[in-house]
């Protein structure tokens, strides 16, 4: 009996210290409200982005189909639309598929800070999807349309404006600041920011940070959350597309054997659907939970802080939905499937293909070994789909850096209506080209994303309000002041 009170009340104390725990951490201000007057100064500026969305600087994995004289073009709007930039900035050649600007600081002891972007975009797809032709930048119902305005080029004309305006004013950055901008991110970023980072390197550049392409001001993502949240990414995914495959033998289908290719590849992937890779908190994840928890509910606090005791708990609840179990554990999705290409002949091989994301604290090789191993059991086996093509995850920046600070500040100064929280990117960006050069690498890119605005990023009747890419500006001229 007595073991029993005490159990309880060892228990009681538990709950107790992580009522105590979640109730005593920091509390989240009072959302602030931003005033739209003080963007009159930039109106107008939204005319250049529209021209710049109305060049298709489409890019593709095979550079015979991609027309080279939109990026030409692109590049001379760029001079006319930004001229303060294309004649007083230093232009490094860094190929033909980047844009590398130099602005010299004041004080040369400090490390560079790199801003990036790039001005490729994906394919529209389906014209018929689209309400307005796709690249019409059309600015109407307080919108500027089409592919790109969201992914990315109301970062890249955004920088540039800033940039431009600040020239024009005089203004001196008190460190070197790198305009950084690549011309083909959607097909890996070879051409564009691996040149760049490489000419950097070889210039013996080592910068404090990078500001790339990545979490929005989401509002709406975390239902529970009671304010929008602005995502920096402070760390991102790796990436490897794995093929599975099986031999057998060919031959007619009225005698087959107990399974064909098609039936190994098909129970390979089953047993990657079924044997998920196994959950884990990662110190991003233990860090974006507890700079959430001044927004949302006690019961949530109680969870998020409390993770020695609640991990479990919150890994189970993250697992329940796509957006949320991307964060915790390696994901593999089967995108790709082929076997025999007729009804009543057996395949002689059958290959599926998994697209992985490999969560920080993993890597390539134990990645490739577990799905390996896991398609042995049906007797397939995995392979790199590209040459060995893979990307490992990228390591976690500090919060506490003078970059992370900057940019917090500014979101605080702009999008005063949100939190701002450190989180794991789990898409790629140009970022993974930089590692050997920069501290602290920030993805975040500064507009407010609402459910109207969902499903625009490579998918159809992409667009941005006015108001939204003028806050980039704004953003971009703060950034910089405080560089
Ligand atoms: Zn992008």
């Amino acid at each position: 009996m007595a073991v029993f009170f005490v159990l309880i009340a060892v228990l009681l104390l538990l709950l107790l210290v992580m009522i105590f725990r979640a109730a005593l951490g920091k509390k989240a201000p009072a959302p602030g409200v931003f005033d739209a007057r003080s963007l009159d100064k930039y109106a107008g500026a939204e005319e250049k982005l529209a021209k710049l969305v109305r060049i298709p600087t489409v890019s593709r994995f095979d550079p015979i189909e991609e027309d080279g004289a939109m990026f030409k073009l692109l590049e001379a709007e760029v001079s006319a639309l930004f001229p303060m930039v294309s004649e007083r900035l230093l232009r490094l050649d860094a190929g033909d598929r980047a844009m590398l600007f130099e602005w010299p600081g004041k004080n040369a002891k400090l490390k560079p800070v790199i801003l990036m972007a790039h001005y490729d975009v994906v394919p529209p797809g389906d014209d018929s999807l689209w309400q307005r032709h796709p690249f019409s930048g059309d600015i109407a119902d307080g919108y500027i349309h089409g592919r790109g305005t969201q992914d990315i080029k109301i970062m890249f004309s955004g920088a540039l404006e800033a940039a431009n305006r600040l020239l024009a004013e005089g203004f001196v950055p008190e460190r070197t600041i790198y305009l950084a901008f690549g011309g083909d991110e959607e097909v890996g970023g070879n051409r564009g920011a691996a040149s760049i980072a490489g000419l950097l390197k070889e210039r013996g550049v080592t910068a404090s940070w990078l500001l790339d392409e990545g979490g929005f001001v989401s509002n709406g993502m975390l239902s529970f959350a009671d304010r929008p949240l602005a995502l920096v990414g402070v760390a991102e995914k790796g990436y490897v597309d794995v093929a599975i495959s099986a031999k057998g033998k060919g031959g007619h289908a009225s005698m087959p054997p107990k399974h064909t290719a098609a039936g190994q590849v098909a129970k390979a992937v089953a047993l990657s659907e079924t044997k998920r890779f196994p959950s884990k908190i990662t110190a991003t994840l233990a860090h974006f939970l507890e700079s959430l928890s001044p927004y949302v509910p006690f019961a949530y606090r109680l969870l998020f802080r409390n993770l020695l005791i609640t991990g479990p708990l919150v890994r189970a609840a993250f697992s329940a939905s796509p957006s949320t179990n991307a964060l915790v554990r390696t994901t593999t999705a089967a995108t790709m499937l082929s076997a025999s290409d007729k009804e009543n002949v057996l395949p002689d091989k059958a290959r599926a293909v998994l697209n992985v994301r490999i969560l920080p604290g993993s890597n390539v090789a134990a990645t490739m070994a577990r799905i390996d191993s896991l398609a042995s059991k049906a007797g397939a086996r995995a392979d790199f789909a590209h040459h060995g093509f893979a990307v490992e995850p990228l390591p976690e920046s500090p919060v506490d850096h003078e970059g992370y600070r900057n940019i917090e500040a500014r979101i605080k100064a702009v999008f005063p209506e949100a939190g701002t929280v450190p989180f794991m990117f789990t898409a790629g960006t140009d970022t993974k080209h930089y590692v050997d050069i920069t501290e602290g690498m920030y993805r975040f890119t500064p507009m407010v994303q609402g459910p109207e605005d969902l499903g625009g990023v490579h998918g159809a009747n992409e667009k941005i309000s006015v108001e939204n890419y003028l806050r980039t500006v704004m953003f971009y001229e703060e950034l910089i002041k405080n560089a």
